[in-house]
Protein backbone atom coordinates (compact mmCIF):
# COMPACT_ATOMS: atom_id res chain seq x y z
CA UNK A 1 0.00 0.00 0.00
CA UNK A 2 1.79 3.19 -0.75
CA UNK A 3 1.13 6.22 1.82
CA UNK A 4 -0.90 7.82 -0.78
CA UNK A 5 -4.00 5.33 -0.13
CA UNK A 6 -7.39 7.34 1.90
CA UNK A 7 -7.15 6.09 4.99
CA UNK A 8 -10.49 5.03 5.02
CA UNK A 9 -9.78 2.79 2.04
CA UNK A 10 -6.52 0.42 4.07
CA UNK A 11 -8.53 -2.39 4.74
CA UNK A 12 -10.57 -2.88 1.49
CA UNK A 13 -11.29 -6.12 0.42
CA UNK A 14 -13.03 -6.00 -2.99
CA UNK A 15 -15.72 -7.59 -4.88
CA UNK A 16 -14.05 -10.94 -5.98
CA UNK A 17 -15.09 -11.90 -9.83
CA UNK A 18 -15.85 -15.43 -10.91
CA UNK A 19 -12.55 -16.47 -12.63
CA UNK A 20 -12.42 -15.34 -16.19
CA UNK A 21 -9.03 -17.60 -17.53
CA UNK A 22 -7.58 -16.17 -20.92
CA UNK A 23 -5.25 -18.87 -21.34
CA UNK A 24 -7.11 -21.77 -21.76
CA UNK A 25 -10.52 -23.33 -22.79
CA UNK A 26 -12.78 -24.14 -20.31
CA UNK A 27 -16.28 -25.14 -20.15
CA UNK A 28 -17.40 -21.81 -18.03
CA UNK A 29 -20.02 -22.61 -15.91
CA UNK A 30 -18.98 -20.30 -13.21
CA UNK A 31 -19.87 -17.02 -13.85
CA UNK A 32 -23.73 -17.23 -15.10
CA UNK A 33 -23.40 -16.09 -18.26
CA UNK A 34 -26.19 -17.24 -21.08
CA UNK A 35 -23.95 -19.91 -23.57
CA UNK A 36 -26.81 -18.55 -26.30
CA UNK A 37 -24.87 -15.91 -28.90
CA UNK A 38 -27.64 -12.35 -28.53
CA UNK A 39 -29.72 -11.70 -30.64
CA UNK A 40 -29.24 -11.31 -34.10
CA UNK A 41 -30.69 -7.74 -33.92
CA UNK A 42 -27.51 -7.07 -32.12
CA UNK A 43 -25.20 -7.49 -34.09
CA UNK A 44 -26.97 -5.57 -36.76
CA UNK A 45 -27.07 -2.76 -34.54
CA UNK A 46 -23.66 -2.36 -33.62
CA UNK A 47 -23.09 -1.63 -37.14
CA UNK A 48 -20.16 -0.23 -39.24
CA UNK A 49 -21.74 2.65 -39.47
CA UNK A 50 -22.63 3.00 -35.65
CA UNK A 51 -18.47 2.52 -35.18
CA UNK A 52 -17.39 5.05 -37.35
CA UNK A 53 -19.72 7.67 -35.19
CA UNK A 54 -16.86 6.37 -32.20
CA UNK A 55 -15.63 9.93 -31.98
CA UNK A 56 -18.98 11.49 -30.72
CA UNK A 57 -19.99 10.91 -27.34
CA UNK A 58 -23.17 8.73 -26.75
CA UNK A 59 -26.26 9.99 -26.04
CA UNK A 60 -26.02 10.94 -21.89
CA UNK A 61 -29.83 10.16 -21.32
CA UNK A 62 -29.74 6.68 -23.40
CA UNK A 63 -33.20 7.74 -24.92
CA UNK A 64 -33.33 4.81 -27.17
CA UNK A 65 -32.49 2.25 -25.19
CA UNK A 66 -34.62 3.58 -22.21
CA UNK A 67 -37.75 3.72 -24.39
CA UNK A 68 -37.05 0.17 -25.80
CA UNK A 69 -36.73 -0.62 -22.04
CA UNK A 70 -40.28 1.17 -21.23
CA UNK A 71 -42.13 -0.12 -23.97
CA UNK A 72 -40.88 -3.58 -23.26
CA UNK A 73 -42.23 -3.19 -19.63
CA UNK A 74 -45.44 -1.33 -20.24
CA UNK A 75 -43.97 1.63 -18.28
CA UNK A 76 -43.10 5.30 -19.13
CA UNK A 77 -39.70 5.91 -19.89
CA UNK A 78 -39.30 8.42 -16.65
CA UNK A 79 -39.30 5.63 -14.39
CA UNK A 80 -35.73 3.72 -16.22
CA UNK A 81 -32.59 4.24 -15.90
CA UNK A 82 -29.69 2.03 -17.82
CA UNK A 83 -26.45 1.46 -16.73
CA UNK A 84 -22.97 0.38 -17.39
CA UNK A 85 -24.20 -3.28 -15.70
CA UNK A 86 -26.49 -3.43 -13.38
CA UNK A 87 -23.71 -3.61 -10.90
CA UNK A 88 -23.20 0.39 -11.78
CA UNK A 89 -26.70 1.44 -10.56
CA UNK A 90 -26.60 -1.11 -7.65
CA UNK A 91 -23.89 1.41 -6.84
CA UNK A 92 -26.25 4.69 -7.44
CA UNK A 93 -28.43 2.94 -4.77
CA UNK A 94 -25.95 2.74 -2.58
CA UNK A 95 -25.38 6.58 -2.69
CA UNK A 96 -28.34 7.75 -3.00
CA UNK A 97 -30.57 5.56 -0.26
CA UNK A 98 -27.57 3.88 2.27
CA UNK A 99 -25.08 6.92 2.88
CA UNK A 100 -25.70 8.15 6.39
CA UNK A 101 -28.42 5.78 6.74
CA UNK A 102 -28.62 1.85 6.91
CA UNK A 103 -28.29 -1.15 4.24
CA UNK A 104 -29.91 -4.48 5.09
CA UNK A 105 -29.70 -7.48 3.33
CA UNK A 106 -29.49 -11.32 3.41
CA UNK A 107 -25.98 -12.77 5.23
CA UNK A 108 -25.63 -14.98 1.83
CA UNK A 109 -26.54 -12.98 -1.27
CA UNK A 110 -24.81 -11.14 -4.15
CA UNK A 111 -21.24 -10.36 -2.80
CA UNK A 112 -21.17 -6.92 -4.00
CA UNK A 113 -23.84 -5.94 -1.67
CA UNK A 114 -21.31 -5.41 1.60
CA UNK A 115 -18.47 -4.74 -0.68
CA UNK A 116 -20.87 -1.58 -1.90
CA UNK A 117 -21.48 -0.85 1.58
CA UNK A 118 -18.51 -0.92 2.58
CA UNK A 119 -16.82 1.51 0.11
CA UNK A 120 -19.34 4.18 0.33
CA UNK A 121 -18.90 3.68 4.18
CA UNK A 122 -22.39 2.49 5.11
CA UNK A 123 -23.36 0.92 8.23
CA UNK A 124 -25.08 -3.02 7.10
CA UNK A 125 -26.84 -5.62 8.69
CA UNK A 126 -26.80 -9.13 7.58
CA UNK A 127 -29.86 -10.85 8.12
CA UNK A 128 -29.27 -14.63 8.07
CA UNK A 129 -31.08 -17.31 5.68
CA UNK A 130 -33.27 -19.87 6.93
CA UNK A 131 -31.44 -23.55 7.55
CA UNK A 132 -32.97 -24.31 3.91
CA UNK A 133 -31.49 -21.32 2.49
CA UNK A 134 -34.80 -19.50 2.15
CA UNK A 135 -35.59 -15.81 3.21
CA UNK A 136 -37.98 -15.36 6.14
CA UNK A 137 -39.61 -12.59 5.31
CA UNK A 138 -40.64 -11.65 8.52
CA UNK A 139 -37.15 -11.09 8.98
CA UNK A 140 -37.33 -8.16 6.94
CA UNK A 141 -39.99 -5.99 8.47
CA UNK A 142 -38.95 -2.60 9.96
CA UNK A 143 -35.85 -3.50 8.91
CA UNK A 144 -34.15 -0.30 9.95
CA UNK A 145 -32.19 0.65 6.19
CA UNK A 146 -32.39 0.15 2.78
CA UNK A 147 -33.65 -3.43 1.82
CA UNK A 148 -31.42 -5.27 -0.81
CA UNK A 149 -32.89 -8.72 -1.93
CA UNK A 150 -31.56 -10.48 -5.20
CA UNK A 151 -34.68 -12.48 -6.15
CA UNK A 152 -34.30 -14.83 -7.14
CA UNK A 153 -31.19 -15.03 -4.47
CA UNK A 154 -27.73 -15.80 -5.16
CA UNK A 155 -25.80 -18.21 -5.13
CA UNK A 156 -28.64 -20.03 -3.47
CA UNK A 157 -31.34 -19.71 -6.84
CA UNK A 158 -34.36 -19.57 -4.26
CA UNK A 159 -36.60 -16.85 -4.76
CA UNK A 160 -39.51 -15.08 -2.61
CA UNK A 161 -43.09 -14.50 -4.05
CA UNK A 162 -44.92 -10.92 -5.64
CA UNK A 163 -46.77 -11.41 -2.26
CA UNK A 164 -43.78 -11.43 -0.35
CA UNK A 165 -41.95 -8.61 -1.74
CA UNK A 166 -45.31 -6.84 -1.65
CA UNK A 167 -45.42 -7.33 2.11
CA UNK A 168 -41.82 -6.48 2.88
CA UNK A 169 -42.31 -3.05 1.19
CA UNK A 170 -45.72 -2.56 3.07
CA UNK A 171 -43.74 -3.14 6.34
CA UNK A 172 -40.86 -0.67 5.75
CA UNK A 173 -42.75 2.60 4.27
CA UNK A 174 -40.01 4.27 5.60
CA UNK A 175 -37.49 2.87 3.53
CA UNK A 176 -36.13 1.73 0.03
CA UNK A 177 -37.17 -2.03 -1.03
CA UNK A 178 -34.35 -2.83 -3.61
CA UNK A 179 -35.19 -5.87 -5.67
CA UNK A 180 -32.53 -6.84 -7.78
CA UNK A 181 -33.69 -9.15 -10.49
CA UNK A 182 -30.26 -10.23 -12.29
CA UNK A 183 -32.57 -13.76 -12.78
CA UNK A 184 -35.90 -13.26 -12.81
CA UNK A 185 -36.52 -14.44 -16.29
CA UNK A 186 -35.20 -18.01 -15.72
CA UNK A 187 -38.90 -18.51 -13.16
CA UNK A 188 -39.44 -16.27 -10.63
CA UNK A 189 -42.16 -13.63 -10.06
CA UNK A 190 -41.07 -10.02 -11.20
CA UNK A 191 -41.91 -7.19 -8.19
CA UNK A 192 -42.18 -4.85 -11.48
CA UNK A 193 -46.26 -5.03 -11.20
CA UNK A 194 -45.83 -3.81 -7.73
CA UNK A 195 -43.66 -0.31 -8.48
CA UNK A 196 -47.43 1.72 -9.66
CA UNK A 197 -48.39 0.61 -6.14
CA UNK A 198 -45.90 1.12 -3.61
CA UNK A 199 -43.25 4.07 -3.99
CA UNK A 200 -40.75 2.59 -1.84
CA UNK A 201 -39.52 -0.61 -4.49
CA UNK A 202 -36.66 -0.29 -7.09
CA UNK A 203 -36.43 -3.23 -9.71
CA UNK A 204 -32.85 -3.64 -10.77
CA UNK A 205 -32.42 -5.86 -14.37
CA UNK A 206 -29.29 -6.61 -15.95
CA UNK A 207 -28.81 -7.74 -19.90
CA UNK A 208 -25.84 -10.05 -18.66
CA UNK A 209 -27.83 -12.85 -17.78
CA UNK A 210 -31.40 -13.46 -19.87
CA UNK A 211 -30.53 -11.32 -22.61
CA UNK A 212 -26.96 -12.70 -23.33
CA UNK A 213 -25.02 -9.75 -23.03
CA UNK A 214 -22.37 -9.76 -19.75
CA UNK A 215 -19.62 -8.14 -22.13
CA UNK A 216 -21.58 -5.94 -22.89
CA UNK A 217 -22.07 -3.75 -19.91
CA UNK A 218 -25.82 -2.81 -19.82
CA UNK A 219 -28.60 -3.04 -16.94
CA UNK A 220 -31.29 -0.97 -15.61
CA UNK A 221 -33.44 0.28 -13.16
CA UNK A 222 -37.37 0.80 -12.59
CA UNK A 223 -39.32 2.45 -10.39
CA UNK A 224 -41.08 5.76 -9.36
CA UNK A 225 -40.31 8.79 -12.16
CA UNK A 226 -39.16 10.50 -8.63
CA UNK A 227 -36.76 7.45 -7.63
CA UNK A 228 -35.88 7.33 -11.20
CA UNK A 229 -34.74 11.37 -11.20
CA UNK A 230 -32.94 10.58 -7.72
CA UNK A 231 -30.93 7.81 -9.44
CA UNK A 232 -29.66 10.25 -12.30
CA UNK A 233 -28.47 12.81 -9.76
CA UNK A 234 -26.14 10.24 -8.77
CA UNK A 235 -25.10 9.24 -12.39
CA UNK A 236 -24.70 13.12 -13.52
CA UNK A 237 -22.90 13.53 -10.65
CA UNK A 238 -20.71 10.42 -11.31
CA UNK A 239 -20.61 9.34 -15.49
CA UNK A 240 -23.24 10.74 -17.66
CA UNK A 241 -21.63 9.04 -20.07
CA UNK A 242 -22.16 5.41 -18.77
CA UNK A 243 -23.69 3.94 -21.68
CA UNK A 244 -21.68 3.38 -24.53
CA UNK A 245 -23.09 4.66 -28.16
CA UNK A 246 -22.90 0.59 -29.64
CA UNK A 247 -24.11 -0.23 -26.17
CA UNK A 248 -27.45 2.16 -26.54
CA UNK A 249 -28.09 0.22 -29.65
CA UNK A 250 -27.23 -3.13 -29.23
CA UNK A 251 -29.17 -3.18 -25.99
CA UNK A 252 -32.13 -2.01 -27.67
CA UNK A 253 -32.08 -4.00 -30.29
CA UNK A 254 -31.71 -7.15 -27.18
CA UNK A 255 -34.37 -6.16 -25.82
CA UNK A 256 -37.21 -5.70 -28.66
CA UNK A 257 -36.21 -9.40 -30.11
CA UNK A 258 -38.79 -10.87 -27.51
CA UNK A 259 -39.19 -14.46 -29.71
CA UNK A 260 -35.49 -14.90 -29.17
CA UNK A 261 -35.38 -13.78 -25.78
CA UNK A 262 -38.39 -16.18 -25.04
CA UNK A 263 -37.10 -19.26 -26.98
CA UNK A 264 -33.29 -19.05 -25.21
CA UNK A 265 -34.67 -18.64 -21.86
CA UNK A 266 -36.47 -21.72 -21.96
CA UNK A 267 -34.06 -23.62 -23.44
CA UNK A 268 -32.15 -22.69 -20.39
CA UNK A 269 -34.93 -23.50 -17.99
CA UNK A 270 -35.29 -27.06 -19.75
CA UNK A 271 -31.91 -27.75 -19.47
CA UNK A 272 -31.58 -27.01 -15.92
CA UNK A 273 -34.66 -29.10 -14.91
CA UNK A 274 -32.79 -31.59 -16.46
CA UNK A 275 -29.43 -31.03 -15.19
CA UNK A 276 -31.03 -30.48 -11.59
CA UNK A 277 -32.81 -34.36 -11.66
CA UNK A 278 -29.88 -36.15 -13.36
CA UNK A 279 -27.50 -34.33 -10.19
CA UNK A 280 -30.42 -35.89 -7.17
CA UNK A 281 -30.40 -39.43 -9.16
CA UNK A 282 -26.05 -39.39 -8.51
CA UNK A 283 -26.97 -37.70 -4.79
CA UNK A 284 -26.51 -34.35 -4.75
CA UNK A 285 -28.20 -31.73 -2.50
CA UNK A 286 -30.12 -29.37 -5.13
CA UNK A 287 -31.79 -26.55 -4.15
CA UNK A 288 -34.50 -25.74 -6.16
CA UNK A 289 -33.37 -23.05 -8.62
CA UNK A 290 -35.34 -20.03 -10.64
CA UNK A 291 -32.22 -19.50 -12.04
CA UNK A 292 -29.68 -20.16 -14.57
CA UNK A 293 -27.40 -22.09 -11.98
CA UNK A 294 -27.90 -24.59 -9.42
CA UNK A 295 -26.68 -24.64 -5.75
CA UNK A 296 -25.62 -28.32 -5.09
CA UNK A 297 -23.57 -30.50 -2.64
CA UNK A 298 -22.01 -33.55 -3.97
CA UNK A 299 -22.61 -36.32 -2.08
CA UNK A 300 -18.87 -37.16 -0.87
CA UNK A 301 -16.92 -34.54 -2.10
CA UNK A 302 -16.22 -31.09 -0.16
CA UNK A 303 -17.36 -28.16 -2.58
CA UNK A 304 -13.55 -26.80 -2.43
CA UNK A 305 -12.28 -30.50 -3.65
CA UNK A 306 -15.43 -30.63 -5.63
CA UNK A 307 -14.34 -27.39 -7.73
CA UNK A 308 -10.32 -27.59 -7.62
CA UNK A 309 -10.99 -31.20 -9.32
CA UNK A 310 -13.40 -30.14 -11.95
CA UNK A 311 -11.36 -27.17 -13.04
CA UNK A 312 -8.41 -29.71 -13.65
CA UNK A 313 -11.12 -31.69 -15.90
CA UNK A 314 -11.71 -28.62 -17.51
CA UNK A 315 -14.79 -27.36 -16.53
CA UNK A 316 -15.32 -24.11 -14.36
CA UNK A 317 -18.13 -24.09 -11.40
CA UNK A 318 -17.76 -21.14 -9.19
CA UNK A 319 -17.09 -22.02 -5.37
CA UNK A 320 -17.80 -19.60 -2.28
CA UNK A 321 -15.48 -20.49 0.69
CA UNK A 322 -17.77 -19.28 3.66
CA UNK A 323 -19.25 -20.71 5.97
CA UNK A 324 -22.30 -22.52 5.68
CA UNK A 325 -21.93 -22.96 1.75
CA UNK A 326 -18.20 -24.28 1.69
CA UNK A 327 -19.64 -27.41 0.63
CA UNK A 328 -21.53 -26.26 -2.03
CA UNK A 329 -20.65 -25.17 -5.55
CA UNK A 330 -22.43 -22.65 -7.95
CA UNK A 331 -23.15 -24.70 -11.87
CA UNK A 332 -24.05 -21.92 -14.37
CA UNK A 333 -26.39 -23.69 -16.90
CA UNK A 334 -24.84 -23.64 -19.90
CA UNK A 335 -26.39 -25.99 -23.56
CA UNK A 336 -26.78 -29.39 -22.99
CA UNK A 337 -23.58 -30.11 -24.68
CA UNK A 338 -22.13 -28.47 -22.09
CA UNK A 339 -23.36 -29.99 -19.03
CA UNK A 340 -22.54 -33.34 -20.50
CA UNK A 341 -19.00 -32.14 -20.25
CA UNK A 342 -19.99 -31.15 -16.52
CA UNK A 343 -20.84 -34.44 -16.13
CA UNK A 344 -18.33 -36.27 -17.46
CA UNK A 345 -15.50 -33.65 -15.70
CA UNK A 346 -17.17 -34.91 -12.30
CA UNK A 347 -16.69 -38.69 -13.09
CA UNK A 348 -13.39 -37.86 -13.78
CA UNK A 349 -13.44 -36.66 -10.30
CA UNK A 350 -14.99 -39.09 -8.28
CA UNK A 351 -12.67 -41.78 -10.09
CA UNK A 352 -9.32 -39.98 -8.97
CA UNK A 353 -10.96 -40.16 -5.22
CA UNK A 354 -8.82 -41.69 -2.80
C1 LIG B 1 -24.76 -10.85 -12.31
C2 LIG B 1 -25.42 -10.09 -11.23
C3 LIG B 1 -25.48 -8.70 -11.23
C4 LIG B 1 -24.62 -7.85 -12.10
O1 LIG B 1 -24.85 -7.83 -13.36
P1 LIG B 1 -24.16 -6.79 -14.37
O2 LIG B 1 -25.33 -6.20 -15.02
O3 LIG B 1 -23.34 -7.67 -15.23
O4 LIG B 1 -23.34 -5.78 -13.61
C5 LIG B 1 -26.23 -8.05 -10.26
N1 LIG B 1 -26.84 -8.75 -9.30
C6 LIG B 1 -26.77 -10.08 -9.23
C7 LIG B 1 -27.48 -10.78 -8.12
C8 LIG B 1 -26.04 -10.78 -10.18
O5 LIG B 1 -25.92 -12.10 -10.07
Amino acid sequence: MTRFLSRIHAGMDPYVPGEQPQDKKYTKLNTNENPYPPSPGVIAAVSAAEAGRLNLYSDPNCTALNQAVAFTHGVAPDQVITGNGSDELLAFAFMAYCMGKKAVFPDISYGFYPVFARLFGVEYREIPLREDFSIDPSDYYKAGGTIFLANPNAPTGRALSRAQIAQIARRNPGDLVVVDEAYVDFGAESALDLVGEYDNILVVRTFSKSRSLAGLRVGYALSTPEIIAELNMMKFSFNPYNVDRLAILAGAAAVLDKSYFEARTQSIINTREDFASRLKEQGYDVLPSCANFVFARHPRMSGKELYLALKENGVLVRWFDKDRIRDFVRITIGTPEQMEEYFKAAAAAERAQP
